[in-house]
């Protein structure tokens, strides 16, 4: 068992320097895969910190190359590099024709990739990820966690963004402390992981109102994990990468200083706003912002964070407690 995760883990760092070197030294790699990173305006450091590499527009290159180092076929289609056929037992590899980040753990062991497509082919899905494997659990990892754990405790805070190139745009910027969820739902693992090295996290939104709501929801783990949050949204259609290229050092973090709202009483803006004096959407909102504050174990913040709601929310105190003993006697 031991030794079978041992062998995932070997495989993907030599698929990691090998997707490596392929965009360095081939002419396809460089021409393709490298340019693709410069024209994004990363830097060979850069390219060099995440061990961006890229995988060649060949159907089976990569396995090939790990079949003649004497890799095994078990383990190659173990950690999802390459697929292997049912009907006939032919082999493919997995990210053909992807520029690759790959995804390290807290201890800098490679656990997975995601590979971004270069064409505009709507059809296909722009990010692949790695399959869950025994090395491979999407819920446990933070893309950037290996580069970002020192910033984050010398901070003591973590950035929060959505994607790999948000987090290493950021680097390049000189922001450090920064971690992506890659797209999905922040997981209690996922907080825990960050939990150990800072008690405070600001959650860096995309541009898009889509994505804003859904991931406000998520928000409240982070408020059980008894963490401080912060939220920061970007202006529309920027994400933090385009921000952050766009920008100089001091625009960025003084965007990232005015910008910065207590997550509660962010949402209580969001939600009054919503609401809109419509009578029965504002009961709605103060259910919602009580909800949250119920996640709140700490009773002088809790306290701090009632004052808060009803000014924001322009309702007594008294109906804000009431509510929230009825929420947590429906919890016991
Ligand atoms: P880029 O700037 O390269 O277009 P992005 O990081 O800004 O990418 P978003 O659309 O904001 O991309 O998505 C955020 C993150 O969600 C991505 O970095 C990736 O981890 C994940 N993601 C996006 N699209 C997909 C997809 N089709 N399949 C799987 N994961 C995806
Ligand atoms: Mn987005
Ligand atoms: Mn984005
Ligand atoms: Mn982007």
């Amino acid at each position: 068992q031991a030794n079978e995760k041992e062998s995932m883990y070997l495989v993907s760092e030599f698929a990691r320097d090998y997707f490596h070197k392929t965009m360095l030294q081939t002419d396809e790699g460089q021409a393709i895969g490298l340019s693709y990173f410069k024209e994004r305006g990363f830097t060979k450091e850069t390219i060099q910190k995440f061990q961006l590499g890229y995988s060649p527009d060949v159907w089976d290159a990569f396995t090939k190359e790990a079949l003649g180092k004497a890799y095994k076929l078990e383990y190659l289609e173990k950690t999802g590099l390459t697929i292997v056929k049912q009907e006939d037992g032919k082999t493919f590899d997995r990210f053909k024709g992807r520029v690759m980040f790959p995804i390290q753990s807290m201890s800098g062991r490679v656990l997975g990739f995601g590979g971004r497509i270069l064409t505009n082919d709507k059809k296909a899905a722009k990010y692949l990820n790695s399959p869950e494997s025994e090395i491979y659990h999407k819920s446990k990892v933070l893309y950037g966690i290996f580069q970002a754990k020192q910033a984050i405790a010398k901070q003591d805070n973590c950035y929060l963004v959505e994607g790999y190139t948000d987090v290493i745009q950021f680097n390049q910027s000189g922001i450090e402390n920064v971690v992506a969820s890659s797209g999905t739902a922040l997981t209690p693992d996922q907080i825990r992981l960050v939990n150990r090295l800072t008690n405070n996290i600001t959650v860096l939104f995309d541009g898009d109102a889509a994505g804003l709501r859904a991931s406000i929801r998520g928000i409240d783990l982070i408020l059980e994990a008894g963490m401080n949050v912060k939220v920061c949204s970007f202006p529309d259609g920027e994400d933090p990468d385009s921000f952050a290229k766009n920008n100089s050092y001091d625009v960025l973090k003084q965007y990232l200083e005015e910008n910065s709202k207590d997550f509660i009483q962010f949402k209580a803006d969001l939600l009054v706003k919503e609401a809109n004096n419509d009578p029965i959407k504002k009961a709605e909102l103060i259910r919602d912002m009580v909800n949250s504050i119920s996640k709140i174990s700490d009773f002088i913040k809790r306290e701090i964070y009632i004052k808060e709601c009803s000014r924001i929310m322009d309702i007594t105190e008294d109906v804000i407690r009431s509510t929230l003993a009825q929420i947590e006697k429906k919890d016991l």
